[in-house]
C-alpha cells in the first residue's frame, strides 16, 4: 500500500515482514480448506486431480472457504462442485495443518449424500467411490487425506 520494500522486524519473538512507513504487517496467517469424507457404496468419493498441485492423484473433495462463507457451507459446496453429490455435513471431524510451508488449515467433514450424481466437476479429471481395500496402492496427493480417510474407516468400523 506504501509501495515500499517489507522489512524483517521482530514482533511477539518471530520475524515477520513488515512495513517501515506505516503499521502494516505480513502475518501471514494460514488459509482454511475443507476436506470431506462423503461415504457411498461401502467407500469413500474421491476426485481425480486436473490441475496442478498432483495432476492425476486423487484426494478429497474440498478447497478453499469463500469471503464470509460458513466452513460447513463452505464443505458441502466444494462437494458439490467436484462430484455433483448434494451432501448433508454430519461432522467436523477434525482440523489440523500440514507445515513444511504449506500454509493452510485443513478442516476435515463428514457429509452424507442427499441428492445428486456422482459426476466429475470443472476441476476434476474423475470422481468415484474406492472401497477401503483399493485405496493402500492408490495415489492419494495428501498425506493428510490419506491418514484422514483411514481414521475415519477405522473409527466406522468400531462404531
Ligand atoms: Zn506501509
Amino acid at each position: 500500500m506504501c509501495a515500499v520494500t517489507l522489512v524483517v522486524v521482530e514482533i511477539g519473538g518471530k520475524d515477520r515482514l513488515a512495513c517501515a512507513q506505516c503499521e502494516f504487517v505480513h502475518w501471514n496467517n494460514p488459509k482454511p480448506v475443507t476436506a470431506t469424507i462423503v461415504p457411498l457404496d461401502d467407500g469413500v468419493v474421491l476426485v481425480k486431480r486436473k490441475f496442478e498441485p498432483f495432476v492425476g492423484d486423487w484426494c478429497l473433495p474440498g478447497g478453499f472457504i469463500e469471503c464470509a462463507e460458513h466452513p460447513a457451507e463452505s464443505a458441502a459446496r466444494e462437494v458439490f462442485e467436484e462430484t455433483g453429490l448434494e451432501v448433508k455435513i454430519t461432522k467436523l471431524l477434525g482440523a489440523t495443518s500440514p507445515g513444511r510451508g504449506i500454509n493452510v488449515v485443513i478442516l476435515f467433514y463428514e457429509g452424507s449424500p442427499i441428492a445428486g450424481t456422482l459426476t466429475p466437476g470443472d476441476d476434476a479429471e474423475e470422481a468415484r467411490c474406492f472401497k477401503r481395500e483399493e485405496l493402500a496402492t492408490l495415489n492419494i496427493a495428501f498425506n493428510l487425506h490419506r491418514q484422514a480417510i483411514e481414521d475415519w474407516f477405522n473409527n466406522a468400523a468400531g462404531n
